[in-house]
């Protein structure tokens, strides 16, 4: 049976875009290989965003996302879910990985090289940010990394290391394997800027747990297909974001008749975001309910966080055990 590994970013509200770019796809898998899908929400790795040494809100959104992944019914009693700080494991393979590999190669990454770019003064923690998610999949021994296609260097960076350390050290690790979302990758920011969650923050996303009301204000602003200048004007829904939400809220009917009522000039722009609504009313209304169920009970989220952890570790220790012996620590 495989097994899956990925980390979550606990970066601000999780949006749309996760929802169907990985938080769907985790149920899935964790359906399909229940401990064997591994999910952790990676605090360590927020902390080479110089905006998490804030201690309640790296902790807040650490919580936060945890609940909003149980929301969308992930299911911790059938997943591995957990806290990647609370598993010390993550950083002590980490340090291993650094030293084999060169830094050079490091600063190839193109995340690197964007990210850094930005910076005035780089913290090494984000060079490192690969090697340490090299460490998160091989503790592991995962072979299945369900990821975007942003990710795919770093995924070649991990089989580099898998290979450096069996070459090294005698085979140990798999050489993992990425599994790309496709749909994630056609999710478009409501602001009509490109991928979701890509421009500016909250003006291009649509909250998972957002207030509906505060979804409809976006939405009713949200471009259209600048084609249909006159309610008169036919337009091509292929070309509308709105046309693409449709695809993921709607059910087929709907999306027939809008996309035929858009190109016959049938249906008038603002009915078709109506007709949208209802279907996101639908869609979000049972995961924001749960997740306020949740928010009443912190300690469901929290016991299950330290659940998590303790499956994590039991996995990691023997794995660790024959890394440190092959390694050559005194024991
Ligand atoms: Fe977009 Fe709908 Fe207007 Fe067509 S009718 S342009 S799909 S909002």
């Amino acid at each position: 049976m495989p097994r899956v590994f990925s980390g979550i970013q606990p970066t601000g509200e999780p949006h749309i875009g996760n929802y169907f770019g990985a938080m769907q796809n985790y149920v899935k898998l964790g359906d399909l290989y229940g401990k064997n899908s591994i999910y952790c929400v990676v605090d360590l790795h927020a902390l080479t965003s110089p905006t998490a040494f804030d201690r309640q809100l790296l902790a807040q959104r650490t919580f936060d996302m945890a609940l909003a992944n149980f929301a969308v019914g992930l299911d911790p009693q059938k997943v591995t879910f957990f806290v990647q700080s609370h598993v010390p494991e993550h950083q002590e393979l980490s340090w291993i990985f650094t030293n084999l590999t060169p830094v050079g190669e490091l600063e190839r990454m193109t995340q690197y090289k964007d990210k850094s770019e930005q910076l005035e003064s780089v913290p090494s923690g984000l060079l490192m940010y690969p090697v340490l998610m090299a460490a998160d999949i091989l503790l592991y021994k995962a072979d299945t990394v369900p990821v975007g296609e942003d990710q795919t260097q770093h995924i070649e960076l991990t089989r580099e290391i898998a290979r450096k350390f069996n070459h090294a050290f005698g085979e140990t690790f798999p050489e993992p394997k990425a599994e790309y979302n496709r749909q994630a990758l056609r999710i478009p920011g409501v602001d009509g800027n490109g991928k979701m969650g890509k421009s500016k923050g909250e003006t291009s996303t649509l909250g998972l747990l957002e207030p509906l009301d505060a979804i409809w204000q976006k939405l009713r602003v949200a471009p259209t297909d600048p084609a249909r200048v006159r309610r008169t004007d036919p337009g091509d829904p292929d070309k509308c974001l709105i046309g693409d939400y449709h695809k993921l809220f709607s059910d087929l009917p709907t999306i027939d008749l809008v996309y035929q009522g858009c190109r016959t000039a049938g249906i008038g722009c603002v009915d078709c975001k109506k007709l949208l609504m209802k279907g996101v009313t639908e869609h979000l209304t049972p995961i924001q309910d749960r997740a306020e169920t949740l928010r009443q009970d912190p300690d469901f989220v929290r016991d299950a966080l330290v659940q998590g952890a303790r499956e994590a570790r039991a996995i990691a220790a023997p794995i660790m055990d024959e890394v440190r012996t092959k390694v050559g620590f005194l024991k």
